[in-house]
C-alpha cells in the first residue's frame, strides 16, 4: 500500500504511527465511540481512529491521478477517454493494479464495472460501498470521477495504516461509462447496477457513431457480454447498506466561500427532450414575410418559453437550458424549414421539473399552431427522479468534517452523478471538494491536492462510521 514510497519515509511514518497509536490509545477510543456510537473494547480489532492517525499520501495519490490522466486520445492537459476505447481498456487496468496493490479483491461484472472489496469481519453483512467514473468526454479534465476513484483507494490505504478493521466489507467500485459519449446513455454502468430495465433494453439496439452496436465494442474490450448478462448485474436493496461518492463539485461555490467540504442533501433530477418543427422553408428574398412557416423562428420563441417556464417555477432550484438548436438547411439564404433543438431542465422537485415539462409541451404545440408549422417530434428522452441523501449519512459526514476541523457547508449537486442511481438500490451520500473557478469537462479543470486529501479523510472516515453501523 505504500510500497511507492521512498524506504526512510517509510519507516518514519511506520514508527510515527507506533508512537501516535500507543501515545494517544485512549484518548482516541474515546473519541471514536463518541463519534461512531459504536462501543469499541481493546481487543485487537477495536477502532483505533483518530484525526492524526489518518494520512493521506498526497504524493502517491497526485502521482497516479497524473498517470491516470497519461490514458487519453488528446493530448495534456487535456484528458479524452471514451467508453471501451484502447486507452480506457488502459486505464481499467491501472485502477484494477491499484486495487491489487490495495490489497482488495477484484472483480469485474459483465459491462466492466470494477468492484475491489476489503471484507469485513462480519463479511456476510452488507458491504459500504464508494466509488465513481474515470471515463472522460472529449478534451476535458483529469479530476472529473477520477477523484472518486483514485481518492477512494487512497482513503482504503488511510483506514488500513491507521489500523482500523471494518465489520461491513468496504467496496470500492469504478462504474462504467458515466458519461454518455459512446452511446448516448449516460451513467450506463450505475443504470444498470440500479435495475433500469429501459437502459437493458436499450443497450440491446444502440450503436456508436461508427455503427458499432454495444456488445461488439464491449467485446473489443474484453468483455464477452450477451443480453441476458444485463439483468443479471441488477443490485438488490440487500447488496449495499450505503453508498459514498466523493466528486471536485463541477461548480463555484466551496472555492468562492473558501469551504473545503460540501456536503450533498440532494441530487438535482435530469430531464431532457428533443424537438422538431417543420415548414416550408423556401428563399429568403423571394417568399414575403405573411407567406412564411418559419421553423427556426418557432424553435427561437420555443427556447425562450424554456427560460419564461422555468422562470416562473418560484424557485431558483429550476434550471432549463436549450445547448442544441439546429436548423435546416442553414445556408443564410433560405428560410429554415426544419428546425431541431434539446432541451435539458432539472430541479430538485420532481412534480415542479414535471410541470415545466408540460408547460413546454404546451408551448410548443401553440407556438407551431400560430406559425403554421408542424410539430413532427416531441419527445421526453429521459426524466429521472431527483435523489435525496440519506439523513443518517449526511449526519456522519458532518460530524467527520467536525472532527476533522475542516469548514463545510450542506449543497444541492446540480450536476448528477452515478450516486442518483445508486440511490435507487443503496442509501446514499455525496461529498463535495472545491475546484479552480467551478470549471469542469475541460482541460482548466482543476482540485488541489490538499482539497483532495480533505475530501479522502471525511470520506475514509464516514467509511469506517458506517462499516461498523
Ligand atoms: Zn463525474
Amino acid at each position: 500500500m505504500t510500497s511507492n514510497l521512498p524506504r526512510p519515509f517509510l519507516l518514519l511514518s511506520f514508527l510515527s504511527l507506533i508512537a501516535a497509536a500507543s501515545y494517544e490509545e485512549d484518548a482516541t477510543r474515546r473519541t471514536m465511540e463518541e463519534f461512531s456510537g459504536y462501543p469499541t473494547s481493546p481487543h485487537p480489532s477495536a477502532l483505533s481512529l483518530s484525526p492524526s492517525s489518518l494520512s493521506v499520501d498526497m504524493v502517491g495519490l497526485q502521482r497516479q491521478i497524473d498517470e491516470l490522466a497519461a490514458f487519453s486520445d488528446t493530448p495534456a492537459p487535456s484528458v479524452t477517454r471514451i467508453l471501451y476505447s484502447e486507452k480506457d481498456v488502459l486505464a481499467r487496468s491501472y485502477i484494477k493494479s491499484l486495487m491489487e496493490e490495495a490489497g482488495l479483491s477484484v472483480r469485474e461484472d459483465a459491462v466492466g464495472n470494477i468492484f475491489g472489496r476489503w471484507n469485513g469481519a462480519e463479511a456476510g453483512l452488507a458491504a459500504v460501498a464508494t466509488g465513481s467514473h474515470i471515463d472522460a468526454i472529449p478534451y476535458s479534465g483529469k479530476y472529473d470521477g477520477v477523484v472518486g476513484v483514485l481518492g477512494a483507494l487512497e482513503a482504503m490505504r488511510v483506514l488500513r495504516r491507521s489500523g482500523f478493521q471494518p465489520r461491513r466489507s468496504l467496496e470500492v467500485i469504478m462504474f462504467t461509462s458515466e458519461e454518455p459519449t459512446r452511446f448516448g446513455i449516460s451513467c450506463l454502468g450505475s443504470r444498470l447496477l440500479a435495475g433500469i430495465e429501459a437502459v437493458a433494453n436499450a443497450l440491446k439496439h444502440v450503436v456508436d457513431g461508427q455503427n458499432n452496436s454495444f456488445f461488439d465494442a464491449a467485446k473489443g474490450a474484453g468483455y464477452d457480454v450477451h443480453q441476458e448478462d444485463l439483468s443479471n448485474m441488477f443490485l438488490t436493496k440487500e447488496s449495499y447498506s450505503a453508498f459514498l461518492e466523493l466528486h471536485i463539485e463541477q461548480g463555484p461555490i466551496l472555492e468562492q466561500e473558501g469551504v473545503s467540504i460540501g456536503i450533498v442533501t440532494a441530487i438535482a433530477a435530469p430531464a431532457s427532450i428533443k424537438v422538431e418543427f417543420e415548414g416550408n422553408g423556401g428563399h429568403a428574398g423571394a417568399v414575403l414575410m405573411p407567406a412564411r412557416n418559419d421553423a427556426g423562428l418557432a424553435a427561437a420563441e420555443l427556447a425562450l418559453a424554456v427560460e419564461k417556464h422555468v422562470m416562473e417555477s418560484g424557485s431558483i432550484d429550476t434550471v432549463g437550458t436549450v445547448g442544441i438548436l439546429e436548423l435546416h438547411p442553414g445556408a443564410i439564404n433560405s428560410i429554415p424549414s426544419k428546425s431541431h433543438l434539446e432541451i435539458d431542465t432539472r430541479d430538485i422537485d420532481e412534480k415542479r421539473r414535471n410541470t415545466v415539462i408540460e408547460k413546454i409541451q404546451q408551448s410548443a404545440t401553440r407556438i407551431a399552431k400560430a406559425r403554421g408549422v408542424k410539430l413532427s417530434q416531441f419527445e421526453i428522452v429521459n426524466q429521472d427522479p431527483p435523489a435525496l441523501c440519506e439523513g443518517s449519512i449526511i449526519n456522519a459526514m458532518e460530524v467527520a468534517s467536525q472532527h476533522l476541523n475542516l469548514t463545510h457547508k450542506l449543497m444541492i449537486s446540480r450536476a448528477y452523478h452515478d450516486s442518483l442511481f445508486m440511490a435507487r438500490v443503496s442509501p446514499m451520500g455525496m461529498i463535495f471538494i472545491p475546484c479552480y473557478k467551478g470549471y469542469s469537462h475541460k482541460p482548466e479543470e482543476y482540485a488541489s491536492i490538499e482539497d483532495i486529501a480533505n475530501g479522502v479523510k471525511v470520506l475514509a472516515l464516514t467509511l469506517a462510521k458506517l462499516s461498523l453501523d
